[in-house]
């Protein structure tokens, strides 16, 4: 123990000298230092054992440290460690075939890169190579990636601090029943007039002039908003009618955290483009991807593809891929999840909503939930304003922490608790997380004033 805390503040002391975090500054942050790791708890310097209720950036969706992942990445390790992309490999290959085999439709070849911006930015760039055009149409409420294309397209404050950012890029709402930018009274109405307006934009900003609507299929960092049914099948249709190019961002959506292959599978939709990273090895060595239709791989058929990565398709990257599908596979995590979703993760937080005021909704398919917090149930106040921080983020902090001191590790973007714990959580101790969180809301509940 001694020699782990030794170690530990040497992490820490060095740490705090010579590394800038993501998104901070490096002189408020305090982080954990983490020690180890395994199954669905990672543990500290202090010896604490942290219930992951986050899967860290929502990507170690097979748990910490999963033995055969591991082996296969030690045995990879012995064999070819890297190479360059312009060459093939045993690794890369399988992985591009697994992915290319359980992807929706005609999309058969991939594209590599070290994680998800970098699928965007090339997302993108293949859309604009195949029809010719440039502008992209991205949603207010979605993340994509911190890159200067990925963070222009994304449509949340993050994006701010790098404005004007790139060019060719306009803006839509996508649909959010609990905040309707349509003033539409339930799920239905609020999917068609969504897509209404989705018609109208690409009206105004001139169909030809666009090369591809790019959107989430499901919206993770901003809130876990579902669509409703018949809405993705809709924004197919009008980018059929208008030769533009559809890509899905299923960097946290996809592998398995919607209880499908893809989100998309959900409702049975097909894009064009289908940005992945994060679950696809669930993180233990960075990966990253676009998976494309046959059309668009006809486009570079012949013409060369402008774009790669030194490590694009890195061999240990791509045989954890290869090892992570198969966990998918023989662990039957997909189909687990989207059972999950219905019988333990939905009833448990809706039961929640009843029993807090301060829980305004609940939302969520699969092992991909949002408990979104308010102040005032029948004004919908946010319990914290729009991009709060500091004492205005109090109430979210003090719920954070509240978790915190029963050993859960919680996941909390502005004013919503996102549960997002490893799929292969055992059922008790899903329901030992969530008991935590249902208790951790009395510390929000004090915050209501409705
Ligand atoms: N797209 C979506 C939907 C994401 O959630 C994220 C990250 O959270 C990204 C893209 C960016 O991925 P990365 O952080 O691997 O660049």
């Amino acid at each position: 123990v001694d020699g782990l805390r030794e170690t530990a503040s040497a992490a820490r002391r060095d740490d705090r000298r010579h590394v800038l975090h993501s998104w901070s500054s490096h002189g408020s942050l305090e982080p954990v230092v983490v020690t180890g790791a395994q199954g669905v708890h990672f543990s500290d310097e202090e010896g604490r054992r942290w219930l992951d209720f986050s899967s860290q950036l929502v990507n170690v969706n097979v748990g910490h440290q999963h033995p055969k992942l591991v082996a296969a990445i030690k045995a990879q390790a012995d064999t070819l460690c890297t190479i360059a992309p312009y060459h093939a490999n045993e690794a890369t290959s399988e992985a591009a075939r697994l992915i290319a085999e359980v992807a929706p439709g005609d999309l058969n070849r991939v594209f590599f890169t070290n994680g998800g911006a970098e699928a965007v930015e090339n997302a993108i760039r293949m859309a604009r190579l195949h029809t010719g055009r440039h502008k992209v149409l991205t949603a207010y409420r979605s993340y994509h990636g911190a890159t200067t294309g990925a963070i222009t397209a994304s449509g949340d404050p993050r994006r701010w601090p790098s404005e004007p950012g790139a060019p060719g890029f306009a803006r839509f709402w996508g649909p959010y029943p609990y905040r309707s930018a349509f003033h539409s009274a339930n799920a239905q109405e609020e999917g068609e007039r969504a897509l209404a307006h989705l018609a109208d934009t690409l009206m105004v900003e001139g169909p030809h002039t666009i090369a591809a609507v790019l959107l989430e299929s499901v919206v993770g960092g901003n809130g876990i908003l579902v669509p409703p049914d018949g809405y993705l099948q809709g924004v197919r249709a009008l980018c059929d009618t208008h030769g533009i190019v559809m890509i899905a961002d299923e960097v946290m959506a996809g592998f398995g955290r919607c209880g499908e292959w893809f989100a998309v599978d959900r409702w049975n939709v097909v894009p064009d483009l289908i940005t992945f990273a994060k679950g696809v090895n669930s993180g233990y060595v960075p990966l990253g991807g676009v998976i494309m239709s046959d059309a668009i791989a006809e486009t570079f058929a012949t013409r060369a593809y402008p774009g790669g990565l030194t490590y694009a398709g890195h061999p240990l990257a791509c045989a954890a891929a290869v090892a992570c599908i198969g966990i998918y596979k023989d662990e039957g995590l997909i189909e687990r999840t989207r059972v999950l979703g219905e019988t333990v993760f939905g009833p448990a937080l809706q039961a929640m909503q009843q029993r807090h005021p301060s829980v305004g909704e609940v939302r969520g398919l699969g092992g991909f939930w949002a408990i979104e917090l308010v102040r005032d149930r029948a004004t919908r106040e946010p319990l914290v304003p729009f991009n709060a921080s500091g004492a205005d983020n109090a109430p979210m902090t003090d719920f954070a922490n509240a978790c915190k001191k029963q050993g859960l590790w919680p996941f909390v973007a502005g004013n919503r608790v996102h549960v997002v714990p490893p799929l292969v959580i055992e059922e008790a101790t899903l329901r030992e997380g969530l008991s935590i969180i249902d208790e951790a809301l009395a510390a929000a509940d004090r915050h209501c004033t409705g």
